[in-house]
């Protein structure tokens, strides 16, 4: 059994990637599961307007739940919205409804619309009655004012990287989008962790493109890699993460693998003195 420190800081990573599909609901959702089995206590974010970040956490999130949607527009104490999940008594969410997927429009109108979610998170991080080892934030695909709320609110970037042909594509503009959010937003914004989701092993496509982002990304890039199972893609329509759902599958090793190396690693400000 593997037993790891938490320093008693919080690291608020924003799960990132400007394409669809590549596996950012299900790597927030699974790193986070497998923090809080590591004895960390965990807060999901989920600002998509799919909400599939919650339904994987067992969390209702009907149309008139109290959800971030409320938070960002309505004034909603983020406390007022925030779940705990059954999966795991560390692990937390703020939902998200359908009502999210009018706030994009609705936030152009709002004062501070980009610093919205950061002042309901740090004002919630201060108040609450218990201390966060890790925030994660699933974004949506696109850059529109959730993921810039994501951006400005976040210390890290986590960056799921689909083994794939066109996995590098739009990699720049993401890289251009976290500088532009670095000076004029959030000086802190760093893009520390990337995975390598849906790996499959039995081609040299897979490997060549891990290859190629190592090269790229010495430092980001994570050991472990995430294979493509099943049991990862069947595990949210029981209302679980594969942590749970089946935590002998090949898809939460490697799942609780990245986790350990995300935890071990410490966040980027921090670096002197661990590795
Ligand atoms: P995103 O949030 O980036 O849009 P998702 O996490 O929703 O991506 O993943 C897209 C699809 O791929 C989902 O149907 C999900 O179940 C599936 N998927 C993600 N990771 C894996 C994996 N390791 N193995 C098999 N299917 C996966
Ligand atoms: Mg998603």
């Amino acid at each position: 059994e593997v037993t790891v420190d938490f320093p008693g800081d919080t690291r608020v990573m924003t799960v990132s990637n400007q394409k669809g599909g590549v596996g950012k609901t299900t790597t927030t959702v699974n790193i986070a599961a497998a923090i809080a089995d590591l004895g960390g206590r965990v807060l999901v974010i989920d600002l998509d307007p799919q909400g599939n970040a919650s339904t994987a956490l067992g969390i209702p999130h009907t149309a008139d739940t109290t959800s971030i949607y409320d938070v960002l527009i309505n004034d909603v104490l983020m406390a007022d919205a925030v779940q705990s999940s059954p999966e795991n008594d560390l692990l937390f969410c703020v939902p998200s409804t359908i009502h999210l997927a009018g706030a994009e429009i609705e936030l152009v109108s709002q004062v501070a619309r980009e610093k919205r979610l950061d002042t309901a998170l740090r004002e919630f991080l201060d108040t609450y009655e218990q201390p966060f080892d890790f925030v994660l934030i699933d974004c949506p695909p696109s850059l529109g004012l959730l993921t810039i709320n994501a951006f400005a609110s976040a210390d890290e970037v986590f960056l799921p990287i689909q083994a794939e042909y066109y996995a590098l594509e739009g990699l720049s503009q993401l890289l251009g989008n976290v500088q532009m959010i670095q000076k004029h937003l959030n000086p802190r914004l760093r893009v520390t962790t990337i995975l390598l989701t849906m790996f499959d092993g039995r081609t040299r496509l897979s490997q060549q493109v891990a290859d190629e982002v190592r090269e790229h990304f010495p430092k980001e890039v994570l050991a472990s890699v995430i294979p493509r199972s099943v049991r990862v893609s069947e595990a949210p329509s029981f209302g679980q993460t594969v942590i749970s759902y089946d935590s002998s599958s090949a898809g939460a090793i490697a799942y609780r693998e990245a986790a350990v190396e995300i935890v071990k690693r410490g966040s980027s400000r921090k670096k002197k003195g661990r590795n």
